[in-house]
C-alpha cells in the first residue's frame, strides 16, 4: 500500500494548521500542535512515548491515530571526508537516498523528492530504474530529521538543505512546498529559506510558479548544455522545454525575485567543455545574475563519456569568468561511497535483481 493511502497516516504529513484543526476536532487545545512540532522537529522525538508534556491518554490516542517513527535504514556509508550517504527503505519497500555533506563552512542535507525519476538525464543513475511515485511530505521531512540527527552526532548543526537527491522536486510541487514550510518554520526545523535550494531539470511552467511563491528560496537549474543540440544529448526534458524557453523562464524568475540563479553544468570532455559552449552561455545569460557550478563528470557505468583533464576544466572556467559569468569547479565529494545522484539506490536495485 502506498503511504498516501494509509489509514494510519504519518503525523509529519500535517502542517501546523492542520494539526491545530485535528486537536480542536478531538476536543483538545490547538497549542498541542506546537508541542508536537517541537518534539518532532526540534527535540528529535521518534515516537509519542517521550513527549513528556502531553497527558498519557493523549499520547496513547496519538499513537493509535498516527505514525511517527524513523525510516528503516537499509544502508549507511561514510566517505573518508565525512560525507554520509543513507539508503532508506520506505513502508512500500521503495528505496530513497539522502546525503549529509559537511564542509568547513556549512553542513548540508541533500534530500530526495521522488522514488526513482522519470526525467532520465543521461549522466544520472536515478533515472535508470524508472519512476515509482512522489514522496509524501512526511517522507521528505523525515529524511531531513535523519540527516540532522547524524550531523549533530558530529557536533555539526545542519545549516543547509538542497533538493538535489533522487527525483525532480518541482514535479512533486505540493508535497515539496508543504515540506519546505515545515523545514523553514521556526516552530519546525528552522532552516532559513535562503539556506534551502531547489534544483530542477528546468520544468518551465513550474519555474514560473516558483517565482510567485514569494519565498527567498535558492533556485538551481541543471543546465548541462549550452544550446538545444548539446542539452538534448544529456537532458531528454529539453525536448519538452527547449533551451531558449528555459533561458526565458530563468530571465523572468530573476526579474521577479532579483535572486541569483545557480546553474549546474557537468563538464564532459569534448561535449560540454568547449570554447563554443562558453560563447553560447555568455550570449544566453547576459543580464541575469548567475553563477555556474562546474561539475566534473562522474562516470556511470552505463554511459560512455569521459571527464576532461584538470587543465581543460580550468581553461573552461577561466573563459567563462572572462566572459563575465562567475564559475567555480565543484570538488567531487563522496565518490568512494557512490554519492553521485542515485548510485546507491541503483546499486541496491541491481543487487536485489541479482539476488532474485
Ligand atoms: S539528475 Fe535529477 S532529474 Fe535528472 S535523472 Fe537524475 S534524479 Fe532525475
Amino acid at each position: 500500500m502506498k503511504p498516501a493511502d494509509s489509514p494510519h497516516p504519518d503525523i509529519r504529513n500535517f502542517s501546523l494548521e492542520e494539526l491545530e484543526n485535528y486537536f480542536v476536532s478531538i476536543g483538545e487545545k490547538p497549542f498541542r500542535a506546537i508541542q508536537i512540532f517541537e518534539w518532532i522537529y526540534q527535540k528529535s522525538a521518534w515516537g509519542f512515548g517521550t513527549m513528556a508534556n502531553l497527558p498519557k491518554e493523549l499520547r496513547e490516542r496519538l499513537a493509535k491515530d498516527f505514525l511517527c517513527g524513523p525510516n528503516a535504514i537499509a544502508e549507511k556509508k561514510i566517505s573518508q571526508e565525512g560525507t554520509t550517504k543513507f539508503l532508506f527503505d520506505l513502508s512500500d519497500r521503495e528505496k530513497i537516498e539522502s546525503v549529509l555533506i559537511p564542509t568547513q563552512t556549512r553542513t548540508t542535507a541533500c534530500i530526495s523528492t521522488q522514488a526513482g525519476c522519470k526525467f532520465g538525464c543521461r549522466f544520472c543513475a536515478s533515472g535508470i530504474g524508472g519512476w515509482s511515485r512522489n514522496l509524501t511530505c512526511a517522507e521528505i521531512v523525515t529524511q531531513v530529521l535523519h540527516v540532522k540527527e547524524e550531523a549533530l552526532k558530529h557536533q555539526k548543526p545542519l545549516t543547509n538543505i538542497v533538493f538535489m537527491g533522487t527525483g525532480e522536486p518541482l514535479d512533486n510541487f505540493d508535497n515539496l512546498f508543504k515540506a519546505i514550510k515545515i523545514i523553514n518554520s521556526n516552530k519546525g526545523i528552522g532552516i532559513g529559506a535562503r539556506h534551502i535550494t531547489i534544483s530542477t531539470v528546468g520544468l518551465v511552467p513550474k519555474i514560473k510558479e516558483l517565482a510567485k511563491q514569494n519565498l527567498q528560496i535558492e533556485l538551481a537549474i541543471s543546465l548541462h548544455g549550452y544550446d538545444n543540440e548539446s542539452r538534448n544529448l544529456l537532458m531528454p526534458v529539453n525536448r519538452k522545454y527547449p533551451f531558449d524557453d528555459l533561458v526565458a523562464a530563468c530571465r523572468e524568475h530573476f526579474k521577479q525575485t532579483k535572486r541569483q540563479i545557480t546553474f549546474e553544468y557537468i563538464l564532459i570532455k569534448d561535449v560540454t567543455c568547449t570554447a563554443k559552449a562558453v560563447q553560447s552561455l555568455k550570449k544566453s545569460f547576459q543580464g541575469i545574475v548567475c553563477k555556474m557550478n562546474l561539475i566534473p563528470y562522474n562516470p556511470v557505468s552505463e554511459f560512455d563519456h569521459k571527464t576532461p583533464s584538470r587543465e581543460e576544466m580550468l581553461e573552461f572556467r577561466n573563459q567563462l569568468e572572462g566572459a563575465g559569468i562567475h564559475a567555480t569547479i565543484r570538488t567531487p565529494r563522496g565518490r568512494d561511497v557512490a554519492a553521485a545522484c542515485g548510485q546507491l539506490r541503483h546499486d541496491s536495485q541491481k543487487s536485489d535483481k541479482a539476488d532474485g
